[in-house]
């Protein structure tokens, strides 16, 4: 391919970077890393010439479905082309299917080649059963068989539920979610169901610091959930989950999370199950003019706010290479994890040293379950209907200032009003109705006339169902 392609591109190839001529910077993918780059260059280097190369027209936030089986939340969507018109890109529909690196050039699946000045590959990994007999939970098409789980569990049908999380899973906070979740439920609903969670790490979620770990250990005991900890899960069979040093529990349901692994792009130097390796710049090794981020490269840590993180270092790099000034940028990865309990969510913030911090209250301003520095705050603006307000880049906020800590309260409340209000537009009265639910536990008591909406709602919500 490579010789055909020289043969080609001597006769082809565009002069790049003419006088006048803009820098054009291709980006593959549609997931976080692909739409925070697209943010990044508008907000820190316009007027490059960006493309985003995407199969699908809309971005899902994955890490929200994990609410939906409990009905805390639809999974919400926003159009890639409104995106990419705000941002000043173009979007075309297509997938990269090759990279020729000597000609800076991509085939798409279409046929068609394009020119890059740079490129970006952010195409995500695929999904697969990591536990075999398990349930894998991985998302939107999952939702469904969790949610009648959890009725079987209410009518009494599940005796114990298994969350599992083996060694080929790193980053396990969904499965957390889902656990703390369903145990919450089961106790709302005076169902009586067994929860164990058994995981290969020596700490719940060791990545985010040991603040973090602490705090979940306890939330987990308060949920009556018994915890397994430094115990690989093998495989689950004829209702016994089986433990990498062959102990057996007893199990009605194992649940679980997917492994991941690259598709091969032909032209680009992939390692164990296609992860691409990059330097601290995210360029990817081996290859002049072409970076990566997210869950497609080498990084062990496959979570939306390090996909943007890699992806902002990307941005910077790219934008350097198209003459913006400053320093280059390298990636150091700051952890910070969302975690849905049911109950008020806590926060999580790890940067590599010490003990990390842990909060009910935001440790970052919007408080997005993706901490993305310009998707977090896009998708808050898209979400609560203020798509006109300036854009601003995620803010870390300090714990302990009271004043601050009353604003951001201020603002939580706000936040969770208005979501109920776009729920209750889209006649989604049950979703509305448990963000008022959130609203007043933020504030102890709604005011008044949520109060009263709420009441009209809940009847509208009994109707609904
Ligand atoms: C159930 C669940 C819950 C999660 N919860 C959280 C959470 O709370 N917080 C958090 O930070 N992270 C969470 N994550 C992880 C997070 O969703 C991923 O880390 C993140 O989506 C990775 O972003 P990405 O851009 O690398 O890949 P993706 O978001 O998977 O996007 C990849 C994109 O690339 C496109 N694509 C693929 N191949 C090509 C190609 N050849 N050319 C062009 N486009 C291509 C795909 O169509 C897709 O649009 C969760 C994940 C799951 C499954």
């Amino acid at each position: 391919m490579e010789s055909a392609e020289s043969a080609l591109n001597t006769m082809t190839r565009p002069v790049p970077q003419a006088p006048g001529e803009t820098f054009s910077v291709l980006i593959a993918g549609g997931g976080v890393a692909a739409l925070e780059a697209v943010l990044a260059i508008a907000q820190e280097t316009p007027g490059l010439g960006v493309e985003l190369i995407c199969p699908t027209p809309e971005f899902e936030l994955r890490a929200l479905t994990v609410g939906a089986p409990f009905g805390l939340q639809a999974p919400r969507r926003i159009s890639l082309s409104k995106l990419c018109q705000r941002a000043g890109a173009k979007l075309r529909l297509d997938r990269v299917a090759e990279v020729w690196g000597s000609s800076q050039r991509v085939l798409l699946d279409s046929g068609e080649e394009l020119f890059y000045d740079a490129l970006l590959l952010s195409p995500g990994a695929a999904r697969h059963e990591a536990l075999p007999g398990a349930r894998t939970f991985g998302g939107g098409e999952d939702v469904q068989w969790f949610g009648e789980m959890l009725d079987r569990i209410e009518h009494g049908a599940v005796r114990h539920v298994a969350f599992a999380v083996p060694a080929a899973v790193r980053w396990a906070l969904p499965l957390y979610e889902l656990a703390l979740m369903t145990a919450r439920q089961a106790r709302e609903r005076e169902a009586h169901v067994e929860i164990s969670f058994v995981t290969h790490e020596s700490a719940p979620l060791f990545d985010l610091g040991d603040a973090a770990s602490d705090r979940i250990a306890e939330l987990l005991a308060d949920a009556g959930i018994e915890l397994v900890l430094s115990r690989a899960p093998a495989a689950f069979a004829d209702g016994m989950l089986r433990l990498e040093d062959g102990a057996l529990i007893d199990a009605s349901e194992v649940v679980s999370l997917p492994s991941l692994s690259v598709a091969p792009i032909p032209g680009v130097p992939q390692g164990r199950d296609g992860f691409i390796g990059t330097d601290p710049e995210m360029a990817v090794e081996g290859l002049d003019a072409v970076w990566c981020a997210g869950d497609a490269t080498w990084f062990p840590i496959k979570q939306g706010g390090i996909a943007a993180e890699q992806a902002d270092v990307a941005a910077a790099a790219i934008g350097r290479r198209a003459g913006a000034a400053g320093p280059a940028p390298t990636f150091a990865p700051v952890v910070r994890g969302a975690l849905l309990t049911g109950d008020e969510p806590e926060f999580f913030r790890f940067e590599g040293d010490g003990a990390g911090t842990a909060s009910t209250a935001p440790l970052w301003w919007p408080p997005g379950k993706v901490a993305g520095r310009w998707l977090a705050p896009y998708l808050a603006r898209e979400w609560s209907g203020g798509e006109n307000d300036p854009l601003y880049p995620l803010e870390d906020l300090t714990v302990g200032s009271e004043e601050k800590d009353a604003a951001r309260h201020r603002e939580a409340l706000d936040l969770a009003l208005r979501f109920a209000e776009v729920d209750a537009e889209q006649n989604d009265f049950d979703a509305a109705v448990r963000w008022l639910d959130v609203a007043e536990r933020l504030n102890v008591t709604l005011p008044r006339e949520w109060s009263q909406r709420r009441i009209e709602w809940r009847e509208l919500s009994g109707a609904e169902r």
